[in-house]
């Protein structure tokens, strides 16, 4: 694998959301494949408050990781450091902030991920640089995007942003191995657990080993129904969780015959 070489001037933030992408990324920089003065570089994790237990487990092996290795790191959260996100938060994890309004997310709208993890990145990028207009002539992005989907990876942001697994060719596929290789297990894909994007499979795995996260989400649905009773009040693909559950339990029944 050729070196990568961001050893100038520039600051670095490597944007670690503790999926199996960015964990490829902070593996190869603990092993120098990618070249950064650690003086100019910061590891950070915004968490929006909702990953599963998994994912927390993981996260702070990243955290140790990178400790031991010299970096700095940094987590952020709206209850410890609500200056980062955007007022209306108020410090409410996003669950909290909408179960308050009595929204769910949409797959359609980048809303909550504009919220709670692009505005609180771009304000510590700004930070970091000491300068806020110009903080992208200081500051370089680190991103986990594999090249099974650099179409996510066009135009400005190649200009001011850093893709090292492109830069690499690397799928995703790939960057789990790396995960295996450093690691010893497989990374789980990060994502909220009330994400409309979580497919069938892990509904239904969240459904049976972390049943609490999914009463939490029968409880969104049923607070969104009390709030706004005129539009459909369901998390994942048009269909109640309850209902989504019953319908994926039989299905998985009737492919074990
Ligand atoms: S993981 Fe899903 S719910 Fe969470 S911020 Fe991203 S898109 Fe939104």
């Amino acid at each position: 694998m050729k070196k990568l070489n961001f050893s100038d001037e520039k600051k670095n933030v490597i944007c670690f959301g503790a999926g199996v992408q960015s964990t490829a990324i902070c593996l190869l920089i603990f092993d120098n494949k990618i070249k950064l003065k650690k003086e100019n570089t910061y590891f950070l994790f915004v968490d929006a408050g909702a990953e599963h237990a998994e994912t927390y487990a993981h996260e702070k092996i990243i955290f140790q990781l990178a400790k031991k290795n010299g970096y700095k790191y940094t987590k952020l959260t709206p209850q410890e450091n609500p200056e980062y996100f955007r007022s209306h938060i108020e410090g409410r994890n996003i669950y909290q902030y909408y179960y308050d309004n009595g929204w769910l997310p949409l797959p359609s709208s980048r809303a909550c991920t504009v919220e709670y993890k692009d505005i609180p990145t771009r304000r510590f990028c700004m930070a970091v640089s000491g300068a806020k207009r110009k903080y992208k002539q200081i500051v370089r992005k680190f991103f986990g995007i594999s090249a099974d989907e650099r179409h996510r990876a066009t135009g400005w942001r190649r200009k001011w942003n850093a893709y090292p697994l492109i830069d690499w060719n690397l799928t995703r596929e790939q960057c789990q191995n790396i995960c295996l290789h450093y690691l010893g297990y497989k990374v789980r894909k990060s994502a909220c657990f009330i994400c409309p994007l979580t497919p069938h499979r892990d509904i239904l795995a969240m459904y049976k080993t972390e049943p609490h996260l999914f009463a939490k989400c029968v409880e969104l649905e049923k607070r969104k129904q009390i709030k706004y009773p005129k539009s459909p009040a369901t998390l994942w693909h048009k269909t109640p969780a309850c209902a989504l559950i019953k319908k994926l339990q039989i299905q998985q029944t009737l492919t074990s015959f």
